[in-house]
């Protein structure tokens, strides 16, 4: 179960400060949204907004890579300015690898933040870059099969 361990455990994205980047030489992340970014289904909010600069400012590329629709991520993604890309299939790593690709994103510096195990830290595994796993946002409003994804998790994480 070791294998699922996360890089980096947060309880929230904006503990990624500049100087957590510069030390960790991060360059690009892919993140996912729901519950990472913000509560499932709803827009950003000034965290968001202010973490954001903070990336622009540092130079460092932020992807959204969720698996909810092109047009959920869409919606998120134009306040900020940001790209990002739907139906990403986690914890298939070919779609990501393809975006990853095509920003021309190394892997030795790029990062992938994520709130579920079984999605976003696996995609990254399998990614071969490094994993930030967070605390979900706003966990009350998930839908079931996530709950139940949450249970198989912490299965894992206790034989971590
Ligand atoms: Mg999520």
């Amino acid at each position: 179960m070791k294998y699922f361990k996360p890089d980096f455990e947060l309880q929230h994205f904006s503990e990624i400060t500049a100087t957590w980047l510069q030390q960790n030489n991060i360059r690009t992340i892919f993140s996912d949204l729901d519950s990472t970014l913000a509560v499932h289904d709803q827009h950003g909010d000034e965290d968001v907004e202010k973490w954001v600069e903070i990336l622009k400012k540092e130079n460092v590329q932020l992807v959204i890579a969720s698996n909810n629709s092109q047009e959920r991520v869409d919606r998120f993604c134009k306040p900020f300015g940001i790209i990002g890309f739907g139906k990403c299939n986690k914890p298939s790593p070919h779609r990501v690898n393809q975006h990853m690709k095509d920003l021309q994103a190394q892997p030795e510096t790029s990062l992938f933040l994520g709130d579920q195990l079984l999605t976003d830290i696996w995609c990254g595994k399998r990614l071969s870059i490094r994993t930030a796993l967070v605390h979900p946002i706003g966990q009350e409003h998930e839908p079931i099969q996530i709950v139940l994804k949450r249970k198989i998790e912490a299965w894992i994480k206790k034989r971590w």
